[in-house]
């Protein structure tokens, strides 16, 4: 026996899960209660709109087909609408038309968390028992499914399962409970349940790190001052021991080659006045440059 949460709880637990929740109009207190039962919940149901969500105002006219319905069928026509960019708007809570009629063998295999079997039947009312999530795609199998919108779907279903204390056994797509239904289609629900598995079992890879957030970690990393006592400068990070490292080589390099080019000049001017020979220079000029490199050389071994 599940019990749904209130609305604010549940768009809280979303955004636990890293979901950016858009909240539309009096979502809260949208909902078909008045046709019939919601609740206990079983399961996270998985839609295709039909719709195109290319642009802000086809995924507007998305958001809105789902909140108000049509003439056929009135809205809420699910509790949360995932665009093409991730973002979840929430436009109902509590009984929505997003589920129809589907197999009872379908629920039980949801409830007992067992192997789904194939939906030949729909002899049981799937909008009191399941959470509905309609994604915006056209549902030809050609519209894209962007990376972002499959890791809210995943988001969503691992948010509520983690809250209920499911598996991900109790995520089906709507073609796995109603007979001739084939949404969502562009991607399989075996993978999905996959990746939602992965994320409650804590093993999601976009929560790792990325290669620029490695990269700052290093940068940041704390080094210990070579005339201090370790961990007493706050400032002495790798960071700043590259920057200074950079600078003082420039400035190193500057210098030597101010200092080659002055060595070279007076070469030249000594050896054209004849009292010691230009090779003599030479050969004292050479002695000071090995000298100056191996002062460089430990300067920066030292690392300052
Ligand atoms: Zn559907």
């Amino acid at each position: 026996m599940a019990i749904p949460p209130a609305a604010a709880t549940f768009a809280q637990l979303l955004r636990d899960e890293g979901v950016t929740v858009v909240e539309v109009g009096d979502w809260e207190t949208r909902n078909r209660n008045h046709k019939g039962p919601w609740g206990p919940v079983h399961g996270v149901m998985i839609h295709h709109t039909v719709t195109r969500g290319d642009t802000t105002a086809q995924t507007d006219a998305s958001v809105a087909l789902c909140r108000d319905g049509h003439s056929a069928l009135p809205g809420p026509l699910c509790h949360g609408v995932i665009d093409k960019q991730g973002v979840v708007h929430l436009v109902g809570y509590g009984r929505t038309n997003h589920a129809g009629m589907g197999d009872d063998d379908v629920e039980q295999a949801v409830i007992n968390e067992t192997a789904l079997p194939v939906d030949d039947e729909a002899n049981t009312d799937g909008n009191r028992s399941f959470y509905g999530f309609e994604c915006i795609n056209w549902g030809d199998g050609e519209d894209p499914w962007p990376p972002a919108q499959l890791l809210a779907i995943e988001r969503v279903s691992a948010a509520i399962c983690r809250h209920h204390g499911w598996g991900v056994r109790s995520v089906i797509g709507h073609l796995e409970w109603q007979p001739g239904k084939v949404d969502p289609r562009g991607f399989s629900m075996q993978t999905m349940r996959g990746r939602v598995g992965a994320r409650l079992d804590g093993n999601q890879e976009d929560d790792m790190p990325t290669p620029e957030e490695y990269a700052k970690a290093v940068w940041d990393y704390k080094l210990d001052s070579p005339t201090a006592a370790p961990g007493t400068d706050p400032k002495r990070t790798a960071g700043t021991f590259l920057r200074y490292g950079d600078a003082k080589y420039a400035t190193t390099t500057a210098q030597i080659g101010a200092l080659q080019g002055a060595v070279a000049a007076l070469t030249t001017a000594v050896g054209s006045a004849g009292s010691i020979t230009a090779e003599q220079v030479q050969a004292a000029a050479e002695a000071g440059a090995n000298a100056a490199l191996d002062r460089l050389g430990d300067a920066l071994t030292e690392g300052n």
